[in-house]
């Protein structure tokens, strides 16, 4: 299965999309988590992304459009993948459409969670993970047993950069700005499912397979 999942940031799309590619043994493709590495390792791709991320906006599509244009053809994707957060453009839905077209493949699910702005940024200034084991938690909705540690491997909990109250606040805006004219371009088409991301996140997990079925 090729699906894309959509949403704002805080939408809960990498949580859900971790345990629908487990169950699917689909790779799960992350531009932000892709674009986060080259961050810390200090490539010249990362270099460039940083000031965009750090500023809340987007990083230029022929960069993340080039990473997907490489990562989707790498083995691993050949029975499918999962696109988490890519594209958030209409260049780039665009660019994407046309590769697709010349691998002779299409997308069979684009999948929209959808979440009011108000209960966002609670859900983004909240988050905490894990950097040795990839854990994730809420300061309020879900917290740790003890406070900054992880539950999993007892590791030190840390905040994303770009989580913070007044950069999340800038992500809210480049969202509406540039990512939510995509909706208009996808809901005309077969595949298109809103999902409501509202609820407990095994609720949300419910209606996500229900919009895979
Ligand atoms: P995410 O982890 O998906 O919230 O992405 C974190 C940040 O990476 C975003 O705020 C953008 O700065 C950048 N980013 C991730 N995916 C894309 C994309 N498809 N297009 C442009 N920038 C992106």
């Amino acid at each position: 299965m090729r699906l894309v999942f959509m949403g704002p940031p805080g939408a809960g799309k990498g949580t859900q999309a971790r345990r629908i590619c487990e169950e699917l043994r689909i790779p799960q493709i992350s531009t932000g988590d892709i674009l986060r590495a080259a961050v810390k390792n200090g490539t010249a791709m990362g270099l460039e992304a940083k000031k965009h991320m750090e500023a809340g906006g987007l990083v230029p599509d022929e960069v993340v459009i080039g990473i997907i244009r490489d990562r989707i053809q790498e083995p691993d994707a050949a029975k499918g993948y999962l696109l988490d957060g890519f594209p958030r453009t209409v260049a780039q839905a665009e660019a994407l459409d046309e590769l697709l077209a010349k691998l002779g493949n299409g997308l069979d699910r684009v999948i929209d969670l959808a979440v009011a702005d108000d209960e966002l940024i609670a859900r983004l200034t909240g988050r905490r993970t894990c950097p040795a084991c990839g854990w994730g938690c809420h300061v309020m909705f879900a917290p740790p047993a003890k406070e900054g540690v992880c539950d999993k491997c007892g590791g030190e909990l840390v905040q994303r950069a770009d989580d913070s109250e007044a950069t999340a606040r800038q992500r809210l805006t480049t969202y509406h700005a540039q990512t939510a004219p995509l909706l208009d371009y996808y809901k005309k088409r077969n595949g298109f499912r809103s999902v409501v991301g509202v609820g407990t996140m095994e609720e949300v997990y419910q209606r996500l397979q229900a919009a895979l079925a």
